[in-house]
Parts: structure tokens; C-alpha cells; sequence
């Protein structure tokens, strides 16, 4: 048997891995590239496989980089159950939905420019239809229960923390009489990731294909991270100005509500309303809240004495456009959290168009910023940018609370590898740039005697 690498090798995003055995053919994850530019060709054309051949794909979690070439593998003709849990499957109709639409947007746009010189359009890459057809061939699998996935193929999933619905997910596939078990990390969540549980470990593997995104470092300690946040918030309720926080929709957005209402409840900040300014962030939080079951023990108490409600906080959702443009009307202190994260578009530019001038305003960066976003720019201490064509100054307090993340650090990472070790697994390092996985690798060297593969594109694992 054998797996194909056809992303996430060497590089962060495109997840993809090809398992094949003289009785099955079964795709896990099949994510597209992002912000990588020499990879993203990829995205518009299918690896070599027989898409119509595949028995089944599975999906670790909902995440674009994840799920976001399976409307080209059902364009070329995959018809299978797309396996996931039912909170992955909730969140992947949000997210493929959204991703139709921008891919439609970003094309009307080319072709303008290419009618405009003569050129002929481009046709997308695949269809609304396709990306329906992908929603529904989803089929839930239960959490910790082994199920068949394909012929001589075996499932099991368990919890990885790292958002909503996501899961490590091992296969045992026989072949010749023989078993082996194959275990797919996914995405890794740190032990200490709001609303949700740690991740379930695993004993026994032949075969480990581990993410190591930070494979160099650990993150700064949680209570340090929210402590710079009291701060910076106290702050700005002092200044009686709104807090303006750049945030991705899914993931992100609730784990702030979360920490805001859970600092409420503690006595360590007071109610101030917080506005989420994004429909895909609402919608994430209702899929958030419709999944209790899916909370750790301090989500779950919370959630029991009511301080966390069906929202996650005592947050006010801005749905519409006119319920969006009312809040440049509402007076400090509060706080707006609007996509996208790193401002590169969504309603914060809106915000930040209106608000950047005042030196009562605070915007309160929480994640990573991209090299040339607007939300980079404003962190390296830019006097004055452009929003939609127009020069702001800014006056505003630009601040940020650093070392939230969605993916374990180091000694994470080597936790959930340990219980694992003692079975003297192969390990391939994948999800990860050269400056995550060369150091995690070493250290997996030293730790555990076992030496790392470090694949690139299109490398075959066998066994
Ligand atoms: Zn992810």
C-alpha cells in the first residue's frame, strides 16, 4: 500500500493524501493552496488520479485548505461519500458556499480586464452546481467508532481540537492479510484551545502523517496572551472608543466571544457590547453553539450556568448591510469584530475607514498578518493608508494581543506524538515549512529514535 502526497508537503496548505491499496482508493482531505504562489496552479487542475476510481474521501476538518479542491474532484467525476463529522459538514457548507462566491467575484473582475484588452474570458474552475454536489455527498461519521470507510479499510476518528468538528482520523487497511494502521494528524489544536477538548491521543501506528506548522516553537503561555488582551481592552474603555478586531470568521471570532464573556463572568472586564459584524462569523457561532456536545468541561460549565448563551456571549449580531453601516452611528466604548482578519477586505475596512482618525479608537490585532496586508501595515506603525482609493491618517491606537492560535506549538505537537512512539511508527512531517518540520524532526530524532520523512509534492510513502 501506498499514499501520495498531493499537498501540504513542505509547504502550509493543500492538503491532500492519496491512500492506495490493492482493494481501496481513498482521498483524506483534499484542500487547495493559499498565498503560495508557485503552488497554486495546482488549484485549477486535478492530480493525476482517476477521480471516478476513488471509494471514498475523507475529511479531518472543515477548514479551505482542507476541502477546497473537492468541487474539482466531483467535476471530474467523483460520485462517493465525502466522509466528515457533523459539525465538519455544517462548517463546510459555509465555507465551499463562500468560496464559489469570492471565485466568481475575482472572475468577473479578470475577464473585465481581459475584455478590455482583447483577451478571452476565463472560464472558472468549476461551478455553484459542482460545489452543491459536493454538500451533498457529505455522510457523518461518529466520533471514537470504527466504521468501514472502503473495502479492506477501516475508520476511526477522534477529536484534535483545533476547530470545531476537527479530527485526527486513523485508517487500518488490510492488504494480502496483513493490517496496517495509518494516522492522518490533521490540524493539531493546542491543550489549551477555548470552547473545545484537547486532542484524543493514539497508541499504535505503521504509519503517521503529523502536521508541524510550529515545529520550531512554542507559543507565548494563554494567560499571558489574555492578560495584554484585559489590557489593551481596559484601555480603551477608559477612552470610552470602540475596539475594532480584524478577525476570521470561523474559529477565531468564538473563541474571542468565548474569552470576552468568560472575563465578564469573572469580574476581570466589564459588559461592554460586542458587535459581530459578519454573517459567515454568525453563522459559524449558531454551528458553534447547535454542538455543546463537542465543548470541553469549562465550555460545557458555562454554557450550563447560562454565561454562555445560544451565542456564545452576550454578543449582538450585525447581519445586514444597514445593521453594519449603523454601527459607524453607535457611540464607544464597545467592540466590533469584522472580517477579514487581516483587512484585506469585509466590513472592518468599513470600520476602519471611519474609526482609524479618532485617537479614541483601538484596533486590536489577534492574528497572523500577512507581508503587505493592511493589518501588517498598521502593526509596522503606518501614519496613514488607503481604503477604498481614499487617504486615512491614523490616529488610532493600534495594538495587538499575540499568540492566539489554532495549531499546537512544539511541545504540543511532541505530546500527541508520544503515546504513539513507543509502536516505532514511520513519521511523516507534512503541513509544515522547512523552519517548522527541520526542527521538529530533530527533536522527534532525539526523543523518540525515530527519524522523520520530510516529503515534498507528489512523494509516495509506502509500506
Ligand atoms: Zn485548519
Amino acid at each position: 500500500m501506498k499514499v501520495t502526497l498531493y499537498g501540504a508537503a513542505g509547504n502550509v496548505t493543500g492538503s491532500a493524501y492519496f491512500v492506495q491499496s490493492k482493494s481501496c482508493n481513498v482521498m483524506v482531505d483534499f484542500g487547495i493552496f493559499q498565498g503560495e504562489k508557485s503552488l497554486e496552479s495546482n488549484n485549477h487542475i486535478l492530480p493525476p488520479i482517476d477521480a471516478s476510481a476513488l471509494d471514498a474521501v475523507i475529511l479531518t476538518h472543515a477548514h479551505l485548505d482542507h476541502t477546497g479542491r473537492l468541487p474539482l474532484l466531483v467535476k471530474h467525476g467523483y460520485a462517493g461519500p465525502i466522509f466528515a463529522t457533523a459539525a465538519t459538514i455544517d462548517i463546510v457548507g459555509i465555507i465551499l458556499r463562500d468560496a464559489v462566491r469570492v471565485q466568481a467575484h475575482e472572475l468577473r473582475r479578470t475577464n473585465r480586464k481581459r475584455e478590455r484588452i482583447g483577451e478571452p474570458p476565463v472560464k472558472p474552475d468549476y461551478t455553484e452546481a459542482d460545489t452543491e454536489k459536493v454538500l451533498s455527498l457529505l455522510t457523518p461519521i461518529q466520533y471514537n467508532t470504527y466504521a468501514q470507510l472502503a473495502p479492506g479499510c477501516l475508520v476511526r476518528a477522534r477529536e484534535s481540537g483545533h476547530i470545531l468538528g476537527s479530527v485526527s482520523i486513523e485508517l487500518t487497511v488490510e492488504e494480502n492479510g496483513d493490517k496496517k494502521i495509518i494516522i492522518f494528524s490533521g490540524d493539531i489544536g493546542p491543550l489549551d484551545m477555548a470552547i473545545l477538548k484537547d486532542p484524543d491521543p493514539f497508541h499504535e501506528a505503521d504509519l503517521v502523517f503529523m502536521e508541524s506548522t510550529y515545529g520550531d516553537h512554542n507559543h507565548r503561555p494563554l494567560p499571558e496572551t489574555l492578560k495584554e488582551g484585559k489590557e489593551i481592552i481596559e484601555k480603551a474603555i477608559l477612552q470610552k472608543g470602540k475596539i475594532l478586531v480584524p478577525s476570521f470568521a470561523i474559529g477565531r471570532s468564538q473563541q474571542l466571544l468565548y474569552y470576552m464573556a468568560r472575563a465578564v463572568h469573572r469580574g476581570n472586564l466589564p459588559e461592554i457590547p460586542v458587535y459581530l459584524d459578519s454573517p459567515m462569523a454568525i453563522e459559524a457561532t449558531k454551528i458553534y453553539s447547535s454542538h455543546p456536545e463537542l465543548y470541553d468541561e469549562e465550555a460545557a460549565e458555562l454554557l450550563r450556568l447560562g454565561v454562555i448563551k445560544g451565542d456564545l456571549s452576550g454578543m449582538i449580531a450585525s447581519e445586514t448591510a444597514e445593521e453594519s453601516m449603523a454601527l459607524n452611528e453607535i457611540e464607544g466604548p464597545c467592540m466590533i469584530m469584522a472580517g477579514t482578519g487581516m483587512c484585506n477586505a469585509g466590513r472592518i475596512l468599513h470600520h476602519l475607514r471611519h474609526n482609524l482618525s479618532r485617537s479614541e479608537t483601538t484596533v486590536m490585532i489577534v492574528g497572523y498578518q500577512g507581508n503587505g496586508s493592511l493589518g501588517r501595515r498598521l502593526l509596522d506603525g503606518a501614519k496613514t493608508v488607503k481604503i477604498f482609493g481614499e487617504e486615512i491618517a491614523v490616529n488610532a491606537h493600534i495594538a495587538s494581543m499575540g499568540g492566539l492560535s489554532a495549531h499546537a506549538g512544539q511541545s504540543d505537537l511532541l505530546s500527541w506524538l508520544q503515546p504513539l512512539a513507543s509502536s516505532k511508527p514511520m513519521v511523516v512531517l507534512s503541513h509544515g515549512e522547512d523552519r517548522g518540520r527541520k526542527p521538529l524532526a530533530e527533536l522527534i530524532k532525539n526523543r523518540f529514535g525515530i527519524m522523520p520523512v520530510l516529503p515534498e509534492y507528489g512523494n509516495i510513502i509506502t509500506l
